[in-house]
């Protein structure tokens, strides 16, 4: 062999490994967020991304009201063994009148508290006397059983700030302040096809009939499910069919109507398969090996539909647990941005490992783990990127830095799939 042909990388070689911050941010740079809003009814816009500052018209609770059922009245009226005769009844929706001094209001929960008063006592702390007149058993501070007007929001309060996400209680806010319909971020258009020969659509083929070789496509089930959650309209475009042609086909067509192409399968160096000469030819595409475990393969590029027109592409990983985390750190974030979060990083917290890692990898891990009761990790035994039962049965990933080995009652970081897949 010739020095020049030793020192030319033959056409097979790996990408270098990247770490996974930078191959995010890089990732991130692209996402954009997507040109359009929509006016959506509060009542259906949970999930959705606030496109503009939600600001209050008015304050929460408008008035100063009570938050108990029972008397309101002037501290400085009740003198003990002295009962106070009642001078008017205020039920929730009805304003009083300014209270008489020396006499004390019946008020309900919610109730405007009387103009005078400065106290609620609850009912249980009162004894109604024969002739009407109330018994203050407890001794009243100013300002008990009152909530104060504003006290929850203030006029002119910024209350959702644009690139929020909505959560019910997002939701319930907005209507406190009498909004009934929100600007939110369109829904990012997702063509999610599957790659891979051996791959069968569960419901074509019984069990007991898969020929050798061939598996159940799993990945294109929770991957939909994915998009779902994250405010996608998926199109599943199923399995490619298995020529150049037919791919850039497909791939041209789904780039006119969608925001990103997603796969999965054949990302991996070496690979023949269709999906990666089409893109390459229809766009471009950059292939990475990023340094984290499971999950290495990373391809992000573009498809042109036309000159005005296309549609970001990403590949992950065959592997379903890959697929499966490297959507949850990558694609998650990359979806959010589209439409127009800030805040994409999931919340870690500190938990202390109730197992043992021995083996470091220089890649950094993350460990498909289950809270205890106790507070501490649990480590599911078998962390193969191909068992999807790691990822049912945990809670959520500890991220292990490279070359780090864990003992029992050493503090990991944590991040739950609760937060990841709300
Ligand atoms: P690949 O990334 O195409 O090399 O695939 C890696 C591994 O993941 C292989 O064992 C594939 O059979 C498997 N795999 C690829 N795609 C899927 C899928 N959609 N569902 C389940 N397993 C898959
Ligand atoms: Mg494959």
């Amino acid at each position: 062999m010739t020095a020049t042909a030793l020192s030319a990388a033959p056409a097979t070689s790996r990408p270098p490994l990247r770490a996974l911050d930078g191959a995010l941010a890089e990732l991130l740079s692209h996402a954009q967020p997507l040109a359009g809003t929509e006016q959506v009814s509060t009542f259906d816009a949970d999930g959705r991304v606030l496109a503009q500052d939600v600001v209050s018209g008015l304050q929460v609770p408008p008035q100063d009201n009570s938050s108990m059922d029972g008397y309101a009245l002037r501290c400085a009226d009740v003198a003990t063994g002295v009962a106070l005769p009642v001078s008017q009844r205020i039920p929730a929706g009805q304003s009083g009148a300014s209270l008489t001094a020396g006499t004390v209001a019946r008020i309900f929960t919610g109730a405007p508290i009387p103009v005078g008063a400065d106290a609620v006592v609850m009912q249980e702390d009162c004894a109604v006397q024969p002739d009407g007149s109330v018994l203050i058993q407890s001794a009243p501070q100013p300002g008990q059983w009152i909530r104060s007007a504003g006290e929850d929001v203030a006029r002119g309060a910024v209350v959702l700030s644009k690139g929020r996400r909505l959560t019910p209680a997002a939701l319930g806010l907005a209507a406190s302040i009498g909004m009934h319909v929100l600007t939110v971020a369109r829904r990012p258009k997702v063509a999610l096809f599957s790659t891979g020969d051996e791959l069968i659509m569960p419901g074509s083929v019984a069990p007991q009939d898969m020929p050798p070789g061939a598996i159940y496509n799993s990945n294109r089930f929770f991957l939909k499910a994915l998009l779902t959650r994250l405010g996608c309209e998926v199109s599943d475009l199923g399995i490619v069919p298995d020529n150049r042609a037919a791919t850039m086909e497909a791939l041209r067509g789904a780039a006119q109507s969608h925001d990103l192409i997603l796969t999965s399968g054949g990302v991996s160096v070496g690979e023949e398969d269709h999906i990666k000469p089409a893109v390459q030819r229809l766009g471009h595409l950059d292939l990475w090996q990023i340094a984290i475990k499971p999950g290495k393969p990373f391809a992000y590029g573009w498809v042109d539909a036309d000159a005005a027109q296309g549609a970001h592409f990403i590949g992950l990983p065959g592997n379903p647990v890959s697929s499966f985390v490297t959507f949850l750190l990558l694609v998650r974030p990359f979806l959010l941005r589209l439409q127009g979060v800030t805040e994409v990083a999931p919340k870690t917290i500190a938990v202390s490992a109730g197992f043992t890692w021995a083996r470091a990898d220089k890649r950094r891990e993350f460990l498909r783990v289950k809270r205890q009761p106790d507070g501490s990790l649990a480590l599911f035994p078998n962390q193969s990127s191909g068992v999807l039962t790691s990822a049912v049965w945990g809670d959520g990933l500890v991220d292990n830095p490279p070359g780090q080995t864990i003992a029992p009652g050493d503090t990991v970081c944590f991040i739950s799939f609760a937060e990841l897949l709300a």
